[in-house]
């Protein structure tokens, strides 16, 4: 689903990614763990489409994204992928339910239809009772959970998270993990996720481990 090939990324003289070579398939769970400022989130980025590589490939689905406008590249993110960080980035003034729909609306989808599907994402990740109220009325587990509602809305190839669960108290962090692994065996959804959480990085089918800007 994914490939990335030699991958590399400055900011200024610092080379943050010194050749990175990735491979995700579909229906994989897998984690990047390695110390704070190795390149975790910036590698993340450039296969999210959020930021560009200097140089290398990297393929979604067989499209090299790198070959995209600024303006085909915006849809094929809102179509292809999901992301959930470490703090949800909910917007304040709109309803759970509403956050959920967003990126569908973006992405030009029936109103109806889209909050159909956002309400049983809700039910599937147990907050479904909580769709009308603001993010600010909700628990961090609950926002949590309604951005991966978020992150999933438009049936994405693959989510990626960043820390997700970095924010969250260890019970709250397990049901999260939990889901996650639901959300696998139900719509075989891809994850690859940034974690400092050794608990989820046990439970990935694989571990990436990352130094000094590369997989080792
Ligand atoms: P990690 O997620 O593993 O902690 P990052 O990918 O966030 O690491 O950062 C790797 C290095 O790149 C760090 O030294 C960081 O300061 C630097 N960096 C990340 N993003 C930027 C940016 N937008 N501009 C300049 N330097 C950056
Ligand atoms: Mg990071």
């Amino acid at each position: 689903m994914i490939n990335g090939k030699n991958i590399h990324k400055a900011y200024g003289k610092i080379q943050v990614l010194k050749g990175v070579d990735i491979h995700i398939s579909r229906g994989e769970v897998v984690s990047i763990v390695g110390p704070s400022g190795s390149g975790k989130s910036t590698l993340l980025h450039i296969l999210g489409t959020l930021d560009k590589a200097d140089s290398g490939e990297v393929t979604m689905n067989g499209q090299d994204i790198q070959l995209l406008s600024s303006k085909k590249l915006a849809a094929f993110r809102n179509e292809n992928i999901g992301f959930v960080f470490q703090f949800h980035h909910l917007l304040p003034e709109f309803s759970a339910l509403e956050n959920v729909c967003i990126p569908a609306w973006i992405g030009g989808r029936k109103k109806k239809q889209v909050e159909q599907r956002a309400k049983e994402l809700l039910g599937i990740l147990g907050v479904a009772h909580r769709m009308d109220n603001k993010p600010n009325e909700l628990s961090g587990g609950e926002q949590q959970r309604v951005a991966v509602a978020r992150a999933l809305i438009n049936q994405p190839s693959i989510v990626f998270a960043d820390e997700p669960t970095g924010n969250l108290d260890t019970a709250n962090a397990k049901e999260l993990h939990d889901l996650i692994f639901d959300l696998r065996s139900k719509f075989e959804q891809t994850f690859l996720i940034v974690t400092h959480n050794e608990e989820l990085a046990q439970l990935s089918d694989r571990v990436l481990q990352m130094k000094d800007g590369l997989i080792m």
